[in-house]
């Protein structure tokens, strides 16, 4: 499993491994503790983590908001599950 997570530095989108505890950050190249920073999904792909990823930094550039709602986290989480269903 993978998780979703923002950089607490300088607010990008990237993704872990469950069991990682540390990252380094691409963007800004602060060493992010997993354990404090907000997981926004768990995914069972990296390819997958990386999409959403993506596509959170592009919802969030396009709407101007500076993060998810929990309604919209919601969302996200069930659309992915749904789409995990689908895959079947
Ligand atoms: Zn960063």
């Amino acid at each position: 499993m993978y998780c979703v997570i923002r950089c607490p530095g300088c607010r990008s989108f990237t993704y872990i491994d469950r069991f990682q505890k540390w990252k380094l950050c691409h963007v800004c190249g602060e060493v992010i503790n997993t354990g404090k920073a907000t997981q926004y999904i768990e995914v069972a792909d990296h390819k997958d983590a990386e999409a959403i990823a993506n596509q959170l930094e592009r919802h969030l550039h396009a709407t101007g908001k500076k993060d998810l709602t929990p309604a919209e986290l919601q969302k996200l989480r069930a659309d992915y599950a749904q789409w995990v269903r689908n895959q079947v």
